[in-house]
């Protein structure tokens, strides 16, 4: 009777344990938008700001070098893809490309010729999916089977993350340190999926707030996302941009493909 007191207690236990953890479980977190220096600028919209989990991914030269860090978001696009691939060599410079799953799919040319001349591959899930609406489970597989699928088609292992949206929702935290993974996100957003930015609007976003280390937030994809449709002309701002950056000194990065425990 003594033993299954015992036992009854170790459960009990247990079960407090159990609920402590769930508490302190994260929450959902939409990140703040438009936060630069602390001050709210209402012309980057779509901003998230983090400086801890920014830094995590980038490898910072030594040097003293002015560096930025391009990112491309959503592809790859067909026919989209290689013209900023194009821009980007024509300019001597390397980028970021966070692609999602199932636009890979039959794209393996395309992705090999990412990663050549530099460039660097991320994850940004399978279905651009919105991780606040979704399980633990379904959060693991849109971030884990869109680096399987990147590894099917290149050989590449990616150890990067940006979440769509930049929404972690309730288990992305979990997720990637459950995988090893980097979170990267963005200091400079400037809309450049947007059908109501123009591409001076884009270029003048970025220059009026860049600063050495910045990571920008750009896109190379057009494909059948939510909400309504962008421009996303980003072979027609890009020379403009590259050139303006190269103007002020910048030069171009890759952030770090590698788990932040390394
Ligand atoms: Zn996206």
């Amino acid at each position: 009777m003594k033993r299954i007191f015992s036992i009854a207690s170790v459960l009990a236990v247990c079960a407090l344990v159990a609920l402590a953890v769930l508490a302190v479980l994260p929450g959902s977190k939409a990140k703040q938008s438009g936060l630069i220096g602390g001050q709210q600028d209402p012309t980057i919209v779509n901003t998230s700001h983090k400086p801890v989990n920014t830094d995590l991914g980038a490898v910072k030269k030594k040097d003293g070098a002015k560096q930025v860090y391009l990112t491309f978001d959503d592809g790859p696009t067909p026919g989209y893809t290689a013209e900023v691939l194009g821009d980007l060599k024509a300019a001597g410079a390397h980028a970021t490309f966070f692609e999602v799953g199932k636009h890979m799919m039959g794209e393996q040319d395309l992705m090999k010729a990412i990663l050549q001349n530099g460039n660097q591959i991320g994850i940004h899930t399978w279905s651009h999916a919105d991780l606040a609406t979704v399980t633990w489970g379904e959060t693991y597989n849109q971030i884990q089977q869109t680096r399987i699928q990147l590894t099917n088609e290149t050989g590449d292992v990616s150890y990067i993350v940006r979440y769509p949206y930049f929404i972690e929702g309730p288990y992305g935290a979990s997720v990637t340190k459950a995988l090893h993974l980097g979170v990267a996100w963005s200091d400079i957003s400037p809309e450049d999926w947007s059908a109501t930015t123009s591409n001076q609007q884009i270029i003048a976003t970025v220059m009026k707030h860049v600063f050495p280390g910045a990571t920008i937030g750009l896109h190379d994809g057009n494909g059948p996302l939510p909400g309504p449709p962008g421009n996303r002309e980003t072979p027609a701002y890009l020379p403009g941009l590259l050139g303006a950056l190269k103007a002020a000194g910048y030069q171009f990065g890759v952030l770090r493909n590698a788990s932040p425990t390394q």
